[in-house]
């Protein structure tokens, strides 16, 4: 299995923004939330286990999961949060290895939002890569983009590690708060330095 770079960051940080620079230099991205929307989509791996879990209900006409449905679900029952994370953890993981046995490039990344919350991942990966731009930037990106208001953000974000909390894990750390031009200086300068270390591994 390839050298793994954890590639991680708060809500808005520009986790898939970086991601894609790497994709730039022929580096294999293993997206963690795109997985999930697969296996969640119809006909998806999932599907089965969260019919079975939570009903027909869970189940919209076009055989994806009801997405509308569980986030309510979801929002007033952990439980319920809890039981769709047992099911659909196990195969995140599951996808994920399989894209990392068919990567082809010297390293592999994979992008995780709540890596630091998670162990598992933690033990996973060969380092940890954190995407950073301050708390406000991460609000203004996040109302602009999903249409959100400050506090709906700021919900969001207790939900994760903080700032300070997540840089303390971090081997790397991508500054992402100016323009894009700063961030792909500093992706060509992990690349290299990844690659190295890849090699050497
Ligand atoms: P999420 O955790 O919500 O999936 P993310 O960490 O993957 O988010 P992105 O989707 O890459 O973050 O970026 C969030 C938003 O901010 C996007 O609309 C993106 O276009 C914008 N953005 C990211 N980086 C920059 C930047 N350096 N300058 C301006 N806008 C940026």
């Amino acid at each position: 299995s390839p050298y793994a770079i954890g590639l991680t960051g708060g809500i808005g940080s520009g986790k898939t923004t970086i991601a894609n620079l790497f994709q730039e230099y022929g580096i294999n991205v293993i997206d963690t939330d795109a997985i999930a929307h697969q296996l969640s989509a119809p006909n998806g791996l999932a599907i089965p286990a969260i019919r079975q879990e939570f009903g027909d209900a869970a189940i919209a006409p076009n055989g994806a999961m009801d997405r509308t449905w569980m986030r309510e679900l979801i929002f007033s029952d952990s439980g319920a949060k809890q039981k769709l994370e047992r099911i659909l953890h196990p195969l995140i993981r599951q996808e994920c290895e399989k894209a990392a046995a068919m990567a082809t490039s010297t390293y592999v990344i994979f992008v995780v939002p709540l890596l630091v919350e998670s162990g598992n991942w933690r033990e996973r990966v060969n380092r940890i890569a954190v995407v950073d731009c301050p708390e406000q930037t991460q609000i203004f990106r996040v109302m602009t983009r999903n249409n959100l208001s400050q506090e709906q953000v700021l919900a969001i974000m207790r939900a994760q590690v903080n700032r300070e909390q997540r840089l303390a894990a971090a081997d790397d750390i991508i500054r992402n708060e100016g323009d894009l031009s700063a961030a792909k200086k500093q992706v060509y300068e992990l690349h290299q330095q990844w690659t190295g270390l890849a090699k050497a591994h």
